[in-house]
């Protein structure tokens, strides 16, 4: 239980703080840390509200997001990419959207992460606290390390992003982000809700030109997906059924970036 919430005003006081402190947490919007089933002990929460990351600015080329800036500022902002807008739109509560942040988003690592797969396809990179530069899937959930930006390069990739979900209030079962660069190649294939953590398809790119160009990619792309790792099935899903789903959510983000879906 949250005993104590202070307000740095400055990045630097506020690793202080973290590092003094073990059951002390980062606390952005809050909606996971307040959540009923957060795993976390958190006695002393450090508010990340006065260090002045809820910006959006951009260049002809990137654009950078500040950490504390919420699920419903990427909607309504016209520098964010739409397949981040529409990661973003997954999480059914204006209210929640309202008050969650990107870098809360990514730190919380929740398996069902809706922002970390289409980030990822984007090569999203993360400023930290410390002044480093890490690609957001080296980013370690609930590591204490705090994200002060994201930053995406915008003219480089077509990227499209899509979610099978059991009702729009559940939590997705599976999410897909497929990207390319603007001349087709070098594709990135992410899914979340396979595995314990987002995944990163490796090798993905003669599958993603034979898809491109097939009239039935769907059996090809489940061929490819049964070198993954056992697939965590649950009561509502089987194994085969949550991977025809992803190799049917890979064929639509294929097509979406053929035609130049950003
Ligand atoms: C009803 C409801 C439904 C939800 N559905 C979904 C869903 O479908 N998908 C989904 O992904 N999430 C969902 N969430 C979880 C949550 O809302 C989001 O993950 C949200 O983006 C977390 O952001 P926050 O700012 O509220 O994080 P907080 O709760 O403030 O923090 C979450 C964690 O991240 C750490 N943290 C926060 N900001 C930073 C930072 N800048 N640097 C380092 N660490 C940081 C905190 O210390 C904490 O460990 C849901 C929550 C609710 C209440």
């Amino acid at each position: 239980m949250i005993q104590e919430f202070i307000r740095p005003e400055g990045v630097q006081e506020a690793m202080e703080l973290i590092a003094e402190d073990r059951q002390a947490a980062f606390f952005a919007g809050g909606t996971c840390i307040n959540h009923a089933r957060c795993p976390q002990e958190v006695s002393r929460a450090i508010s990340l509200e006065a260090l002045g990351l809820d910006h959006i600015t951009c260049t002809d080329t990137t654009v950078s997001i500040g950490a504390t800036v919420t699920l419903q500022q990427l909607i309504d902002s016209p520098l964010i990419p739409r397949s981040l807008q529409q990661a973003a739109a997954g999480l059914y509560s204006r209210n929640v959207r309202n008050m969650a942040t990107i870098g809360g988003n990514i730190a919380a690592g929740w398996k069902h992460a809706l922002l970390t797969p289409v980030l990822a396809a984007l090569e999203a990179q993360l400023l930290t606290g410390n002044g480093e530069s890490i690609p957001i899937l080296a980013y370690e959930g609930s590591s204490k390390l705090l994200i002060t930006s994201v930053v995406l390069k915008t003219d480089q990739r077509y990227c499209s992003s899509s979610i099978y979900r059991r009702s729009s209030g559940s939590a997705p079962k599976v999410q897909v982000a497929v990207s390319c660069r603007t001349d087709m190649t070098d594709p990135l294939v992410i899914i979340s809700g396979l595995h314990a953590t987002v995944r990163s398809l490796k090798e993905f790119g003669p599958v993603f030109t034979a898809a491109r160009s097939s009239s039935e990619p769907v059996p090809l792309i489940l061929d490819a997906l049964g070198t993954l790792d056992p697939i965590d099935e649950d009561i509502h899903c089987s194994r085969d059924f949550l991977r025809y789903t992803s190799a049917r959510l890979i064929a639509e983000g294929i097509r979406s970036c053929a035609g130049g879906a950003r």
